[in-house]
Protein backbone atom coordinates (compact mmCIF):
# COMPACT_ATOMS: atom_id res chain seq x y z
CA UNK A 1 0.00 0.00 0.00
CA UNK A 2 1.73 3.47 -1.07
CA UNK A 3 0.80 5.96 1.51
CA UNK A 4 3.08 8.28 1.43
CA UNK A 5 4.52 7.74 5.62
CA UNK A 6 5.32 11.37 6.07
CA UNK A 7 1.36 12.59 6.39
CA UNK A 8 0.90 9.10 7.83
CA UNK A 9 3.17 9.64 10.57
CA UNK A 10 2.24 13.15 11.57
CA UNK A 11 -0.79 13.10 13.74
CA UNK A 12 -2.10 9.46 14.68
CA UNK A 13 -0.51 6.62 13.44
CA UNK A 14 1.55 6.03 16.68
CA UNK A 15 -2.03 5.13 17.65
CA UNK A 16 -2.77 1.22 17.13
CA UNK A 17 -6.92 1.82 17.18
CA UNK A 18 -5.82 4.36 13.79
CA UNK A 19 -3.74 1.72 12.57
CA UNK A 20 -6.40 -0.71 12.87
CA UNK A 21 -8.46 1.67 11.08
CA UNK A 22 -5.76 1.91 8.30
CA UNK A 23 -5.13 -1.55 7.90
CA UNK A 24 -9.04 -2.34 7.14
CA UNK A 25 -9.18 0.34 4.58
CA UNK A 26 -6.07 -1.10 2.98
CA UNK A 27 -7.53 -4.34 2.50
CA UNK A 28 -10.81 -2.58 1.37
CA UNK A 29 -9.21 -0.39 -1.59
CA UNK A 30 -7.30 -3.04 -3.02
CA UNK A 31 -10.28 -5.12 -2.84
CA UNK A 32 -12.25 -2.62 -4.47
CA UNK A 33 -9.07 -1.31 -6.86
CA UNK A 34 -9.43 2.39 -5.60
CA UNK A 35 -6.69 4.09 -7.51
CA UNK A 36 -3.79 5.75 -5.30
CA UNK A 37 -4.68 8.87 -5.86
CA UNK A 38 -8.27 8.71 -3.93
CA UNK A 39 -6.53 6.68 -0.98
CA UNK A 40 -5.46 9.55 1.11
CA UNK A 41 -8.14 11.64 0.44
CA UNK A 42 -10.33 9.02 1.70
CA UNK A 43 -8.67 7.89 5.08
CA UNK A 44 -7.56 11.21 6.33
CA UNK A 45 -9.38 13.00 8.10
CA UNK A 46 -10.14 16.74 7.15
CA UNK A 47 -9.58 17.89 10.24
CA UNK A 48 -8.19 17.60 14.00
CA UNK A 49 -8.46 19.47 16.95
CA UNK A 50 -6.75 19.22 20.16
CA UNK A 51 -7.83 21.53 22.69
CA UNK A 52 -6.39 22.20 26.86
CA UNK A 53 -9.59 22.24 29.67
CA UNK A 54 -8.75 23.06 32.75
CA UNK A 55 -11.33 23.18 35.51
CA UNK A 56 -11.27 24.22 39.06
CA UNK A 57 -12.39 20.61 41.07
CA UNK A 58 -14.36 20.32 44.15
CA UNK A 59 -11.00 20.52 46.98
CA UNK A 60 -10.23 23.72 44.80
CA UNK A 61 -7.14 22.45 42.55
CA UNK A 62 -7.01 22.89 39.07
CA UNK A 63 -6.43 20.44 36.35
CA UNK A 64 -6.12 20.48 33.02
CA UNK A 65 -7.68 17.35 31.01
CA UNK A 66 -7.14 17.20 27.26
CA UNK A 67 -9.84 17.48 24.61
CA UNK A 68 -10.15 15.95 20.99
CA UNK A 69 -12.63 16.28 18.07
CA UNK A 70 -12.01 14.32 14.90
CA UNK A 71 -13.73 15.48 11.55
CA UNK A 72 -13.37 12.80 9.11
CA UNK A 73 -14.96 13.99 5.84
CA UNK A 74 -16.89 16.62 4.55
CA UNK A 75 -18.02 15.45 1.44
CA UNK A 76 -21.84 15.06 1.76
CA UNK A 77 -23.23 16.55 4.91
CA UNK A 78 -22.09 17.29 8.47
CA UNK A 79 -19.94 14.92 10.20
CA UNK A 80 -21.54 13.43 12.99
CA UNK A 81 -20.19 11.12 15.73
CA UNK A 82 -19.76 10.51 19.50
CA UNK A 83 -18.54 12.20 22.46
CA UNK A 84 -16.13 9.58 24.87
CA UNK A 85 -15.37 10.48 28.18
CA UNK A 86 -12.35 8.01 29.02
CA UNK A 87 -9.13 7.72 30.54
CA UNK A 88 -7.79 5.93 27.54
CA UNK A 89 -8.93 8.34 24.93
CA UNK A 90 -6.39 9.58 22.16
CA UNK A 91 -6.12 11.49 19.21
CA UNK A 92 -5.62 8.26 17.12
CA UNK A 93 -8.33 6.65 18.61
CA UNK A 94 -10.80 9.18 17.96
CA UNK A 95 -9.12 9.39 14.53
CA UNK A 96 -10.05 5.38 14.11
CA UNK A 97 -13.42 6.20 15.51
CA UNK A 98 -14.48 8.79 13.16
CA UNK A 99 -13.10 6.81 10.14
CA UNK A 100 -15.23 3.81 10.86
CA UNK A 101 -18.47 6.36 11.37
CA UNK A 102 -18.06 7.64 8.06
CA UNK A 103 -18.19 3.90 6.67
CA UNK A 104 -21.69 3.52 8.87
CA UNK A 105 -22.86 6.40 8.04
CA UNK A 106 -22.42 5.76 4.67
CA UNK A 107 -23.36 2.14 4.35
CA UNK A 108 -26.85 2.97 5.77
CA UNK A 109 -27.21 6.04 3.81
CA UNK A 110 -27.76 9.00 5.88
CA UNK A 111 -26.06 12.50 5.01
CA UNK A 112 -22.86 12.61 6.59
CA UNK A 113 -19.37 11.91 7.42
CA UNK A 114 -18.09 10.57 10.79
CA UNK A 115 -16.63 12.13 13.70
CA UNK A 116 -15.35 11.42 17.13
CA UNK A 117 -13.41 12.65 20.24
CA UNK A 118 -14.24 13.81 23.69
CA UNK A 119 -11.87 14.03 27.21
CA UNK A 120 -9.40 12.06 28.34
CA UNK A 121 -10.95 11.33 31.95
CA UNK A 122 -11.92 9.07 33.84
CA UNK A 123 -15.87 9.81 34.61
CA UNK A 124 -16.39 8.12 37.38
CA UNK A 125 -13.63 9.67 39.21
CA UNK A 126 -15.47 13.14 38.68
CA UNK A 127 -17.86 15.22 40.82
CA UNK A 128 -21.73 15.99 38.71
CA UNK A 129 -20.47 19.29 39.69
CA UNK A 130 -17.07 18.41 37.89
CA UNK A 131 -18.52 16.85 35.04
CA UNK A 132 -20.89 19.88 33.88
CA UNK A 133 -17.65 22.19 34.30
CA UNK A 134 -15.93 19.86 32.03
CA UNK A 135 -18.60 19.06 29.26
CA UNK A 136 -19.11 22.83 29.15
CA UNK A 137 -15.53 23.65 29.00
CA UNK A 138 -15.33 21.43 26.47
CA UNK A 139 -17.94 22.59 24.23
CA UNK A 140 -17.01 26.34 24.65
CA UNK A 141 -13.62 25.34 23.08
CA UNK A 142 -15.38 23.43 20.34
CA UNK A 143 -17.86 25.97 19.30
CA UNK A 144 -15.30 27.81 16.32
CA UNK A 145 -15.52 23.89 15.08
CA UNK A 146 -18.85 22.52 15.23
CA UNK A 147 -22.26 23.47 13.99
CA UNK A 148 -25.49 22.21 13.12
CA UNK A 149 -24.41 22.05 9.37
CA UNK A 150 -20.45 21.00 10.32
CA UNK A 151 -20.32 18.87 12.67
CA UNK A 152 -23.27 17.14 15.83
CA UNK A 153 -22.11 15.43 18.42
CA UNK A 154 -23.76 12.41 19.83
CA UNK A 155 -23.23 10.34 23.08
CA UNK A 156 -20.81 7.48 23.34
CA UNK A 157 -18.27 5.93 26.17
CA UNK A 158 -18.52 7.64 29.71
CA UNK A 159 -21.44 10.73 28.60
CA UNK A 160 -25.34 10.40 28.60
CA UNK A 161 -28.08 13.06 27.89
CA UNK A 162 -27.39 14.84 30.62
CA UNK A 163 -24.25 15.65 29.12
CA UNK A 164 -25.73 16.48 25.43
CA UNK A 165 -27.40 18.70 27.56
CA UNK A 166 -24.75 20.69 29.21
CA UNK A 167 -23.48 20.93 25.62
CA UNK A 168 -26.58 22.11 24.26
CA UNK A 169 -26.97 24.97 26.82
CA UNK A 170 -23.50 26.20 26.74
CA UNK A 171 -23.50 26.08 22.82
CA UNK A 172 -27.10 28.15 22.62
CA UNK A 173 -26.09 30.78 25.20
CA UNK A 174 -23.04 31.50 22.96
CA UNK A 175 -25.53 31.69 20.08
CA UNK A 176 -28.44 33.83 21.90
CA UNK A 177 -31.45 31.27 20.47
CA UNK A 178 -32.02 27.50 21.65
CA UNK A 179 -29.67 25.38 19.10
CA UNK A 180 -31.13 22.14 19.79
CA UNK A 181 -29.73 20.61 16.53
CA UNK A 182 -26.18 20.58 17.95
CA UNK A 183 -26.26 17.55 19.43
CA UNK A 184 -28.31 14.67 19.40
CA UNK A 185 -28.89 12.27 22.51
CA UNK A 186 -30.36 14.62 24.74
CA UNK A 187 -32.87 14.64 27.00
CA UNK A 188 -36.99 14.61 25.37
CA UNK A 189 -37.72 18.26 26.66
CA UNK A 190 -34.90 20.01 24.80
CA UNK A 191 -35.31 18.16 21.37
CA UNK A 192 -34.40 14.90 22.22
CA UNK A 193 -36.63 11.70 21.04
CA UNK A 194 -37.61 8.69 23.23
CA UNK A 195 -35.81 5.49 22.51
CA UNK A 196 -32.39 7.28 21.29
CA UNK A 197 -30.73 5.43 24.79
CA UNK A 198 -32.05 2.20 23.99
CA UNK A 199 -31.43 2.86 20.24
CA UNK A 200 -28.21 1.12 19.66
CA UNK A 201 -28.99 -2.11 21.90
CA UNK A 202 -32.48 -2.25 19.44
CA UNK A 203 -30.83 -2.28 16.34
CA UNK A 204 -28.37 -5.17 17.55
CA UNK A 205 -31.13 -6.71 18.26
CA UNK A 206 -33.10 -6.46 15.37
CA UNK A 207 -29.59 -7.52 13.10
CA UNK A 208 -29.46 -10.49 15.67
CA UNK A 209 -32.82 -11.92 14.90
CA UNK A 210 -31.99 -11.12 10.84
CA UNK A 211 -29.24 -13.13 11.27
CA UNK A 212 -30.84 -16.29 12.99
CA UNK A 213 -33.57 -16.06 10.69
CA UNK A 214 -31.15 -16.30 7.48
CA UNK A 215 -29.85 -18.88 8.93
CA UNK A 216 -32.90 -20.49 9.92
CA UNK A 217 -32.41 -20.26 13.97
CA UNK A 218 -35.30 -20.06 16.57
CA UNK A 219 -34.49 -17.46 18.56
CA UNK A 220 -36.21 -18.56 21.47
CA UNK A 221 -33.53 -21.74 21.59
CA UNK A 222 -30.19 -19.95 21.79
CA UNK A 223 -27.85 -18.59 24.34
CA UNK A 224 -26.56 -15.41 24.29
CA UNK A 225 -23.22 -14.21 26.05
CA UNK A 226 -22.80 -10.25 26.43
CA UNK A 227 -19.61 -8.48 27.29
CA UNK A 228 -20.08 -4.58 28.44
CA UNK A 229 -23.46 -3.95 30.48
CA UNK A 230 -23.14 -0.28 30.10
CA UNK A 231 -25.62 1.39 27.46
CA UNK A 232 -25.64 -0.93 24.80
CA UNK A 233 -24.92 -3.81 26.34
CA UNK A 234 -27.76 -3.89 28.83
CA UNK A 235 -30.29 -2.78 26.44
CA UNK A 236 -28.79 -5.53 24.33
CA UNK A 237 -29.43 -8.00 26.56
CA UNK A 238 -32.45 -7.20 27.81
CA UNK A 239 -33.74 -7.33 24.38
CA UNK A 240 -32.20 -10.67 23.35
CA UNK A 241 -33.83 -12.27 26.67
CA UNK A 242 -37.42 -10.83 26.92
CA UNK A 243 -38.45 -10.01 23.24
CA UNK A 244 -35.95 -12.49 21.66
CA UNK A 245 -36.43 -15.25 24.20
CA UNK A 246 -32.84 -16.39 24.83
CA UNK A 247 -30.98 -17.57 27.76
CA UNK A 248 -28.42 -15.02 28.84
CA UNK A 249 -25.88 -17.30 29.95
CA UNK A 250 -22.72 -14.45 30.45
CA UNK A 251 -22.79 -11.13 31.44
CA UNK A 252 -19.52 -8.85 32.24
CA UNK A 253 -18.32 -5.70 32.87
CA UNK A 254 -15.20 -3.89 33.43
CA UNK A 255 -15.00 -5.08 36.94
CA UNK A 256 -16.64 -8.78 36.29
CA UNK A 257 -17.23 -11.63 34.43
CA UNK A 258 -20.30 -13.68 35.02
CA UNK A 259 -21.20 -17.29 33.80
CA UNK A 260 -24.34 -19.18 34.36
CA UNK A 261 -25.21 -21.98 31.54
CA UNK A 262 -28.79 -21.82 33.26
CA UNK A 263 -29.21 -18.61 32.81
CA UNK A 264 -28.31 -14.98 33.71
CA UNK A 265 -31.46 -12.57 35.35
CA UNK A 266 -30.76 -10.15 33.48
CA UNK A 267 -33.31 -7.49 34.83
CA UNK A 268 -31.98 -8.21 38.08
CA UNK A 269 -28.59 -7.58 37.01
CA UNK A 270 -29.66 -4.50 35.53
CA UNK A 271 -31.23 -3.23 38.59
CA UNK A 272 -28.16 -4.32 40.94
CA UNK A 273 -26.33 -1.58 38.10
CA UNK A 274 -28.31 1.19 38.51
CA UNK A 275 -28.06 0.85 42.61
CA UNK A 276 -24.49 -0.44 42.69
CA UNK A 277 -23.05 1.26 39.20
CA UNK A 278 -20.97 -2.00 38.34
CA UNK A 279 -21.58 -5.77 38.23
CA UNK A 280 -18.98 -7.11 40.87
CA UNK A 281 -21.37 -7.83 43.89
CA UNK A 282 -24.23 -9.29 41.86
CA UNK A 283 -25.13 -12.77 43.34
CA UNK A 284 -25.01 -14.63 40.15
CA UNK A 285 -23.28 -17.15 38.28
CA UNK A 286 -19.79 -18.34 38.40
CA UNK A 287 -17.33 -15.47 38.38
CA UNK A 288 -14.97 -16.43 35.17
CA UNK A 289 -11.53 -15.37 33.85
CA UNK A 290 -11.52 -12.18 31.63
CA UNK A 291 -9.96 -13.83 28.74
CA UNK A 292 -11.95 -16.99 29.38
CA UNK A 293 -15.17 -15.11 28.88
CA UNK A 294 -15.42 -14.75 25.37
CA UNK A 295 -14.75 -17.99 24.16
CA UNK A 296 -17.54 -19.85 26.67
CA UNK A 297 -20.12 -21.83 24.30
CA UNK A 298 -23.02 -20.10 22.67
CA UNK A 299 -25.31 -19.11 19.82
CA UNK A 300 -24.63 -15.38 20.06
CA UNK A 301 -21.63 -13.40 20.77
CA UNK A 302 -21.24 -9.85 21.79
CA UNK A 303 -18.68 -7.76 22.29
CA UNK A 304 -20.51 -4.34 23.56
CA UNK A 305 -17.86 -2.89 25.50
CA UNK A 306 -14.15 -1.70 24.18
CA UNK A 307 -11.86 -2.19 20.87
CA UNK A 308 -10.18 -5.12 19.80
CA UNK A 309 -11.11 -7.80 22.40
CA UNK A 310 -11.24 -10.72 19.17
CA UNK A 311 -7.89 -10.84 17.92
CA UNK A 312 -5.13 -13.24 16.62
CA UNK A 313 -5.11 -15.49 20.26
CA UNK A 314 -8.94 -15.86 20.87
CA UNK A 315 -10.79 -16.17 17.35
CA UNK A 316 -10.00 -19.29 16.48
CA UNK A 317 -11.13 -20.62 19.92
CA UNK A 318 -14.64 -18.46 19.59
CA UNK A 319 -17.43 -20.89 20.41
CA UNK A 320 -20.43 -18.90 19.16
CA UNK A 321 -22.90 -19.15 16.12
CA UNK A 322 -23.46 -15.14 15.53
CA UNK A 323 -21.05 -13.12 16.21
CA UNK A 324 -22.76 -9.61 16.69
CA UNK A 325 -20.38 -6.42 17.38
CA UNK A 326 -22.75 -3.97 19.02
CA UNK A 327 -19.07 -2.62 20.37
CA UNK A 328 -16.51 -0.55 17.48
CA UNK A 329 -14.01 -1.93 16.55
CA UNK A 330 -14.12 -4.91 18.78
CA UNK A 331 -12.51 -7.32 16.01
CA UNK A 332 -8.96 -6.58 14.80
CA UNK A 333 -7.83 -7.17 11.45
CA UNK A 334 -5.77 -10.48 12.26
CA UNK A 335 -8.49 -12.17 14.15
CA UNK A 336 -10.74 -10.92 11.12
CA UNK A 337 -8.40 -13.33 8.52
CA UNK A 338 -9.13 -16.43 11.27
CA UNK A 339 -12.83 -15.13 11.40
CA UNK A 340 -12.95 -15.45 7.48
CA UNK A 341 -11.56 -18.90 7.48
CA UNK A 342 -14.19 -19.67 9.65
CA UNK A 343 -16.96 -17.74 7.82
CA UNK A 344 -19.46 -20.96 7.61
CA UNK A 345 -19.41 -21.62 10.45
CA UNK A 346 -19.70 -17.92 12.13
CA UNK A 347 -22.03 -15.14 11.23
CA UNK A 348 -20.13 -11.75 11.84
CA UNK A 349 -22.36 -9.08 12.01
CA UNK A 350 -19.78 -5.89 11.73
CA UNK A 351 -19.80 -3.53 13.96
CA UNK A 352 -20.69 -0.53 11.19
CA UNK A 353 -23.42 -2.49 10.50
CA UNK A 354 -24.61 -4.06 13.76
CA UNK A 355 -24.25 -0.56 16.64
CA UNK A 356 -25.72 1.52 13.37
CA UNK A 357 -28.81 1.82 15.33
CA UNK A 358 -27.96 4.58 16.68
CA UNK A 359 -26.64 6.97 14.77
CA UNK A 360 -29.85 6.24 12.92
CA UNK A 361 -31.93 7.52 15.18
CA UNK A 362 -29.31 10.67 16.10
CA UNK A 363 -30.15 11.24 12.85
CA UNK A 364 -34.38 10.99 13.38
CA UNK A 365 -33.75 13.55 16.10
CA UNK A 366 -31.84 15.66 14.26
CA UNK A 367 -33.94 16.02 11.39
CA UNK A 368 -36.85 16.60 13.49
CA UNK A 369 -34.75 19.29 15.92
CA UNK A 370 -33.99 21.13 12.59
CA UNK A 371 -37.88 21.40 11.11
CA UNK A 372 -39.30 21.37 14.35
CA UNK A 373 -41.90 19.07 13.41
CA UNK A 374 -41.66 15.28 15.82
CA UNK A 375 -42.25 11.88 14.74
CA UNK A 376 -43.90 9.39 16.76
CA UNK A 377 -41.80 6.75 18.37
CA UNK A 378 -43.81 3.75 15.95
CA UNK A 379 -42.90 6.03 13.22
CA UNK A 380 -39.58 6.52 14.14
CA UNK A 381 -39.03 2.55 15.27
CA UNK A 382 -40.40 1.50 11.61
CA UNK A 383 -38.24 4.04 9.88
CA UNK A 384 -35.08 2.61 12.12
CA UNK A 385 -35.94 -0.87 11.35
CA UNK A 386 -36.48 -0.67 7.83
CA UNK A 387 -33.29 1.24 7.66
CA UNK A 388 -30.96 -1.62 9.21
CA UNK A 389 -33.13 -4.46 7.15
CA UNK A 390 -32.30 -2.74 3.46
CA UNK A 391 -28.33 -2.66 4.66
CA UNK A 392 -28.57 -5.67 5.99
CA UNK A 393 -29.93 -7.40 3.21
CA UNK A 394 -27.22 -5.54 0.80
CA UNK A 395 -24.37 -6.44 3.03
CA UNK A 396 -25.56 -10.22 2.63
CA UNK A 397 -26.71 -10.06 -0.87
CA UNK A 398 -23.07 -8.59 -1.88
CA UNK A 399 -21.35 -10.87 0.49
CA UNK A 400 -23.14 -13.76 -1.16
CA UNK A 401 -22.39 -12.51 -4.59
CA UNK A 402 -18.75 -11.21 -4.65
CA UNK A 403 -18.00 -14.46 -2.02
CA UNK A 404 -16.65 -12.20 0.53
CA UNK A 405 -17.00 -11.47 4.66
CA UNK A 406 -19.84 -9.53 5.49
CA UNK A 407 -17.65 -7.27 7.36
CA UNK A 408 -15.97 -6.65 3.89
CA UNK A 409 -19.39 -6.71 2.10
CA UNK A 410 -20.72 -3.86 4.47
CA UNK A 411 -17.10 -1.86 4.66
CA UNK A 412 -17.36 -1.86 0.49
CA UNK A 413 -20.53 -0.45 0.48
CA UNK A 414 -20.08 2.38 3.09
CA UNK A 415 -16.06 3.32 1.44
CA UNK A 416 -17.88 3.28 -2.65
CA UNK A 417 -20.08 5.60 -1.25
CA UNK A 418 -17.50 7.77 0.58
CA UNK A 419 -15.84 7.84 -2.99
CA UNK A 420 -18.06 8.33 -5.26
CA UNK A 421 -18.96 11.73 -3.12
CA UNK A 422 -15.70 12.73 -3.63
CA UNK A 423 -15.23 11.72 -7.19
CA UNK A 424 -18.59 13.71 -7.84
CA UNK A 425 -17.70 17.37 -6.05
CA UNK A 426 -14.24 16.56 -7.65
CA UNK A 427 -10.98 18.38 -5.47
CA UNK A 428 -11.10 22.16 -4.74
CA UNK A 429 -9.53 24.31 -6.25
P1 LIG B 1 -20.96 2.65 28.35
O1 LIG B 1 -19.92 3.53 28.92
O2 LIG B 1 -22.39 2.92 28.64
O3 LIG B 1 -20.68 1.12 28.78
C1 LIG B 1 -19.47 0.48 28.56
C2 LIG B 1 -19.53 -0.86 29.29
O4 LIG B 1 -18.37 -1.61 28.97
C3 LIG B 1 -19.55 -0.74 30.81
O5 LIG B 1 -20.38 -1.73 31.36
C4 LIG B 1 -18.10 -1.02 31.21
O6 LIG B 1 -17.99 -1.53 32.52
C5 LIG B 1 -17.77 -2.08 30.17
N1 LIG B 1 -16.34 -2.27 29.95
C6 LIG B 1 -15.38 -1.33 29.81
N2 LIG B 1 -14.19 -1.93 29.62
C7 LIG B 1 -14.44 -3.26 29.62
C8 LIG B 1 -13.63 -4.40 29.46
N3 LIG B 1 -12.32 -4.28 29.24
N4 LIG B 1 -14.22 -5.63 29.53
C9 LIG B 1 -15.54 -5.76 29.74
N5 LIG B 1 -16.36 -4.70 29.89
C10 LIG B 1 -15.81 -3.49 29.84
O7 LIG B 1 -20.70 2.63 26.75
P2 LIG B 1 -21.72 2.30 25.59
O8 LIG B 1 -22.35 3.57 25.14
O9 LIG B 1 -22.56 1.13 25.98
O10 LIG B 1 -20.71 1.87 24.43
C11 LIG B 1 -20.18 0.54 24.33
C12 LIG B 1 -19.62 0.36 22.93
O11 LIG B 1 -20.65 0.57 21.96
C13 LIG B 1 -18.49 1.31 22.55
O12 LIG B 1 -17.60 0.64 21.68
C14 LIG B 1 -19.21 2.40 21.78
O13 LIG B 1 -18.35 3.11 20.90
C15 LIG B 1 -20.23 1.54 21.03
N6 LIG B 1 -21.37 2.31 20.54
C16 LIG B 1 -22.18 2.99 21.40
C17 LIG B 1 -23.29 3.67 20.88
C18 LIG B 1 -24.25 4.38 21.78
O14 LIG B 1 -25.31 4.81 21.29
N7 LIG B 1 -23.98 4.50 23.07
C19 LIG B 1 -23.54 3.68 19.50
C20 LIG B 1 -22.69 2.97 18.65
C21 LIG B 1 -21.61 2.27 19.19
Amino acid sequence: MAFAQSSMESFYSSDPVFRMAVKQFEVLADHLEIPQQYRQRIIQPKRSVTVSLPIELDDGRVEVYHGYRVQHHLSIGPTKGGTRFSPRLTLGESAALSVWMSWKCALVGLPYGGAKGGVAVDPNKLSRREMEKLSRRYMQEMIPFVGPRTDIMGPDMGTNAQVMAWFMDTYSMHAGHAVPEIVTGKPVAIGGVAGRRESTGRGVVFLVERALDHLNIEPAKCTAIVQGFGNVGSVTACGLAYRSGMKITGLSDHTVCLYDPKGLDVSAADRHVQEHKTLKEFPQGERVKPEDFLTLPCDVLVPAAVERVIHASNAALLRCRVLAEAANGPTTPEADELLDQRREEIFVIPDVLCNAGGVITSYFEWVQDMQSLFWTDIEMTDRLYRILDTAFNAVSKRSKERNVSNRTAAMAIGIERVLEAKRDRGLFP
